[in-house]
């Protein structure tokens, strides 16, 4: 029997940074749109807390549910899931050349591709439904003792081995030094210290607590490692027997045959059907890949499970020995806020000014002047656009702003926002482009970052990283050792440290296809309470840590959740997607530009990065038409 901690036990009511005021707010907002009689019953808004005197003018030090924040989605939620109409819109009487949907790295390189094509003294609006800047790549800062503490709260890196001409110019153009990064990171997900990678087993799920050090199941595990795993003794014999196998199964099948069945079967029926894994041993591995891909493991093909270096090549004739699993990624200590905040510099310089790649991540940015008129380029905050229309004289674009339903009016227009949102903000779209954009479900993502005193529990355990198979999420690693624009946080600082939970959530098994998965998982993620992911954090950091010093109650400084229930991209599947001809895949159909209205971010691509979201964001600029409407004073004239 298992002793469940109580909240007080858990600390929950202990005094940590966490704030409501940015829901309240939001909410406010909405109900304003919505309902105006609505808003004089609303309850006072609560005072800012005093911990955090910039917290009012400066998002990134923000905590409490962040990422997809309350008041960020609900007019979205209200025009999409409930067919809501709103108020006819007030017109701003404001004109711009461009106006962008959505300031993630996508928006915001759409405008810099627009400066380029047609000149820099474009007047350029982007819209943002959140409080923040950047997208995905959120920038989370606490403040400790004097001492700035940064994590991601979104996009991590820059991943891929080789960028497109267009990306490397595009870097270039914002001063970053790609091999500069990468050599300055000593950071590597939490496999640093001695002891690391490890696995914990909590006692709700595995009737003990219990901490396997040097444990990772894509690793060749040894007899010793598996032995202490406390699931059941025939799990374990299938460990030690799949480990120590060599075969090759398929032998029977020539190359094609061979990668076309394992395109065929998830890769938890290939652990089992080959693997000869017990269910308990194959659980082990349901949600490796929640961080990696947003998905459960049998939402993924063997061969894309082996491809991202899960174990089974050795039943196929391969070795454990190869090459290895190199992936050079370059990182900002604020992830890729770090890029967008380089970005929002370049357009906007009045907002930070001085600001380069060698300072970026300790630069103060004045959220005050992002949408400072006479400024060529304006970004404007917790602005939902509902509506994007051709019109005779170029693009009327109406959005909700402070429960405000506003109007501006454009040349041309870029969405770089979610694809799924387009066909509600554009309903004059083709119904084949409309169903096109609908294909896409994004993956939902988390990433909890949780301030802790410091490292002393960690460093007396030796390990820096956890994976915890039976937990809400599935992973956690310390975040320090990124040693970039202008931030040094060494990576044996045994300070206070940004504790990243990183991963998603599980769909309920009866959710069976890719997009079942996906929305059921979504629903749970934005159904729980910030006071469901504190007691989550609370009890595995008791589990884990509490044996080894750490104290709940005194140790948690600040809890910070970053949802992103519209994450990932939506990637094609071998499990669930038919291969299209080319030109004829949803993305394709869906991206094509609609009158002066042009469609970027990385659902352009179907993948899910941050070069894309680059490449994406030039591709729908070059696809503008260049002749100016009538009515507009300045023609933009040709590239
Ligand atoms: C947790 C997480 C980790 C990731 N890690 C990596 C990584 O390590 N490396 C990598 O390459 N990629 C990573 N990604 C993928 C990431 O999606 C891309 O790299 C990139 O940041 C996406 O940029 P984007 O501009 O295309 O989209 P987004 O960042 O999603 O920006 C689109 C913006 O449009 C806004 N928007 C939507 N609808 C509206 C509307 N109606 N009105 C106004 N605004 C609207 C959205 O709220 C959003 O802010 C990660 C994603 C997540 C969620």
């Amino acid at each position: 029997m298992v002793n469940k901690k109580t909240d007080t036990e858990l600390g929950m009511d202990a005094v940590i940074t966490r704030r409501d005021l940015i829901h309240d707010a939001g909410m406010a907002a909405l109900a304003m749109a919505l309902c105006p009689s609505i808003v004089a019953a609303a309850p006072e808004k609560p005072a800012p807390a005093a911990s955090s005197p910039s917290a009012a003018d400066y998002p990134p030090v923000r905590t409490g549910m962040r990422g997809s924040h309350p008041g960020a989605f609900e007019s979205a939620h209200a025009l999409a899931r409930e067919g809501r109409s709103f108020p006819e819109p007030v017109d701003l009487d404001q004109h711009f050349d461009l106006v962008i949907v959505g300031a993630g790295i996508s928006g915001l390189a759409a405008a810099r591709f627009y400066q380029q094509r047609f000149g820099a003294d474009r007047r350029i609006l982007l819209l943002e439904n959140h409080d923040d800047f950047g997208g995905h790549a959120r920038r989370n800062e606490f403040h400790q003792a004097g001492r700035m503490v940064l994590s991601m709260g979104g996009t991590h890196n820059l991943e891929w081995w080789d960028f497109s001409a267009t990306v490397q110019e595009f870097l270039k153009d914002h001063g970053v030094d790609v091999d500069l990064m990468r050599e300055r990171k000593q950071f590597h997900y939490g496999d640093t210290a001695p002891n690391s990678p490890a696995m914990w087993f909590d006692a709700a799920t595995y009737g003990e607590n219990r901490l396997v050090v040097n444990c990772d199941l894509t690793a060749r595990l040894d007899s010793t490692t598996i032995d202490q795993m406390p699931i059941s003794e025939a799990g374990r014999e299938s460990f030690k027997h799949f480990y120590a196998a060599r075969e090759d199964l398929l032998e029977h099948l020539d190359e094609a045959q061979a990668e076309d069945y394992l395109r065929s079967i998830s890769y938890p029926e290939f652990l089992r059907r080959h693997g000869g894994l017990t269910e308990d041993a194959v659980q082990l591995f349901a949600k490796l890949e929640h961080g990696g891909w947003g998905v459960e493991m049998r939402a993924l093909s063997a061969q894309e499970a082996m491809e991202s270096g899960f174990p089974g090549v050795h039943l196929l004739g391969g070795s454990w020995d190869g090459e290895g699993w190199d992936y050079p990624v370059a990182m900002w200590p604020d992830g890729n806020a770090s890029l967008a905040r380089l970005q929002v510099a370049t357009l906007i310089p009045g907002v930070a000014p001085g600001t380069t790649a060698a300072n970026v991540a300790v630069a103060r940015f004045n959220y005050a002047e992002l949408d400072r008129p006479g400024n060529p380029v304006r970004l404007r905050l917790n602005s939902t656009v509902i509506n994007t229309a051709n019109t005779e004289d170029g693009v009327a674009v109406s959005y909700i702003n402070d429960g405000k339903v506003l109007r501006v009016t454009a040349g041309h227009c870029v969405l770089a926002c979610y694809h799924s949102i387009i066909p509600h903000l554009c309903p004059e779209l083709p119904q084949s482009q409309r169903e096109a954009l609908e294909y896409q479900v994004k993956h939902p993502l988390l990433l909890t970052n949780v301030l802790i005193r410091n490292t002393d529990a960690l460093d007396t355990l030796g390990i820096d990283g956890v994976r915890c198979p039976g937990r809400l999420m599935e992973r956690l690693f310390t975040f320090r050792g990124i040693n970039t624009g202008g931030y040094e946080h060494a990576i044996d600082d045994s300070g206070p440290v940004a504790l990243v939970f990183w991963g998603s959530i599980s769909p309920p098994a009866d959710a069976v296809d890719i997009k079942s998965q996906l929305r059921a998982s979504r629903a749970i993620m934005l159904g729980m309470s910030f006071e469901d992911y504190e007691r989550e954090v609370r009890t595995v950091l008791d589990g884990l840590l509490g044996p080894a010093g750490f104290d709940v109650r005194r140790d948690i400084l600040a809890i910070t959740v970053n949802r992103w229930p519209h994450g990932y991209a939506y990637e094609y599947l071998d499990l669930w997607d038919p291969d299209w001809p080319e030109d004829e895949a949803p993305h394709e159909i869906a991206r094509k530009p609609f009158g002066r209205i042009a469609i970027a971010n990385t659902d352009a691509a179907a993948t899910a990065y941050t070069h894309t979201a680059i490449e994406q964001a030039w591709r729908a600029v070059q696809g503008l038409p260049t002749r100016r409407p009538a009515g507009f004073s300045e023609d933009p004239g040709q590239p």
